[in-house]
């Protein structure tokens, strides 16, 4: 369920069933502003809606003013311990701001934030992270960590109510995967604010991603979430976007660009799949329509499991072919493969649908139905899925749901003990 509140973040609105808000954080010293300009272009070409920048020092704050002049996206001021910072990021034009009502002070210094916010109409993100709940919580969050977590978030929604600020979006932040799902899930069920989802310090690209992967998708997936911001140890916060539109593109929530599908490959493969799925992965960065592009190891299966694909490439020893939506397009060495693929979408992409030359793509499908005929008897990961799906079916079995042969009743086996003096008997070795 999308929270019954929406807030816009300058032109970008969050909550509400808006589409969910991608953001990510600078990672350089604000005041430096060739720096900070230089990153918030990198991640806004990347595809941030919404960017957040580090407010700890009055000096970030003077860049402030220049940065939510020019940058192309809507500017969110994170602030810590320092109410002043607050009023002061808000004087400078930020369009949000981040705080932690726990520990900037005592509910005055809210105050005074709140009711300066309220005037210009400036939404807040307001926080808690486990590890900094207050003191009264921290029996319940050694027995309860969720609980103390939401018990807390909830608190500070009554207090921005009570101070007559409704104007903002709530985060539960922890390290723990498990803990910030049910926390989301049980603070979406109270309140009808817009929520900002995270997992803190998820990690290094490799892990952190698939952290956020599974925590963020699995509350996405149940419609809990507005907006999005992936952790990552890395220096170019690019990537944290990037991880953040993959999620979205997987659970189909929102799209951007180009889907690359790829098939795991196995010992039938017979070209570099590694380097050409990593250059077609690149070169597909430059491209801002969906269109799914597939890479098959292999032409043993034909092309049907990425028939529905706009695109694809499959390849042999020294040939593969082109295809596109499940029909042959033309064969060409397999050097040749990445670059001819690519002057087909972009012909399609100029002329608005796929340009097919009818003797090249007879004689794709003649070279295909070669292979597939050559081996038609191999047991790929394809067809073998195939084959289960086809029992399932016969059986009357839900493939996905009822994935397992229904048991049949185990025949009595006569042990000839003579043959076999161990037949049916456990030992151990002494
Ligand atoms: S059999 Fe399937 S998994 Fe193996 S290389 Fe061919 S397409 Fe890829």
């Amino acid at each position: 369920m999308a929270s019954k509140r929406q807030i816009w973040v300058k032109d970008v609105p969050i909550g509400g069933g808006a589409p969910v808000a991608v953001q990510t954080m600078t990672k350089t010293e604000t005041a430096n502003l060739g720096a900070t300009m230089e990153q918030i272009g990198k991640v806004a070409e990347a595809g941030a809606d919404i960017v957040r920048v580090a407010v700890p020092r009055d000096k970030d704050v003077e860049a402030l003013k220049t940065i939510v002049r020019d940058s192309p996206i809507p500017v969110i001021a994170d602030i810590h311990f320092n109410h002043t910072l607050a009023l002061k990021a808000i004087d400078a034009g930020a369009h949000c701001v981040r705080l932690n009502p726990g520990n900037i002070g005592g509910r005055e210094k809210v105050a005074e934030v709140a009711e300066r916010a309220n005037a210009v109409g400036v939404p807040m993100r307001i926080g808690v992270n486990s590890g900094s709940l207050p003191k009264h919580l921290h029996e319940l969050e050694r027995s309860n960590p969720v609980e103390a977590l939401v018990t807390a978030a909830v608190e500070f929604v009554e207090m921005m109510e009570s101070l007559e600020f409704e104007n903002f979006k709530v985060s539960i932040k922890s390290t723990n995967v498990p803990n910030t799902i049910a926390a989301n899930r049980m603070l979406a069920e109270k309140i009808p604010y817009p929520l900002h989802l995270g997992i803190t310090e998820a990690g290094t690209k490799w892990s952190g991603s698939l952290k956020s992967a599974v925590g963020l998708g699995t509350l996405l997936a149940d419609g809990v979430g507005d907006t999005i911001r992936i952790s990552l140890s890395t220096f170019h916060a690019e990537e944290e976007v990037k991880v953040a539109w993959e999620i979205l593109k997987a659970l189909h929530l929102r799209e951007r660009g180009p889907v690359l599908i790829a098939c795991p490959t196995c010992g039938r493969l017979q070209f570099d799949m590694d380097s050409v799925v990593a250059e077609i992965e690149q070169r597909l960065e430059s491209y801002e329509d969906p269109i799914e592009v597939a890479v098959l190891g292999c032409a043993v299966n034909g092309i049907g499991e990425a028939s529905h694909a706009d695109f694809g490439i499959t390849g042999a020893k020294n040939e593969g072919l082109i295809f596109a939506h499940g029909k042959p397009l033309r064969k060409v060495p397999q050097e040749q493969l990445v670059d001819t693929l690519f002057e087909e979408i972009d012909k399609s992409v100029d002329r608005g649908k796929v340009d097919v030359d009818a003797t090249k793509a007879a004689e794709g499908a003649e070279w295909l139905a070669k292979i597939e005929e050559e081996n038609a008897g191999e047991l790929t990961p394809e067809r073998i899925a195939q084959m289960e799906k086809e029992a399932a079916e016969a059986e009357g079995r839900d493939p996905i749901t009822e994935p397992f042969l229904k048991p049949v009743k185990a025949k009595q086996v006569e042990l000839d003990e003579e043959a076999s003096p161990t037949a049916g008997r456990r030992f151990t070795r002494a």
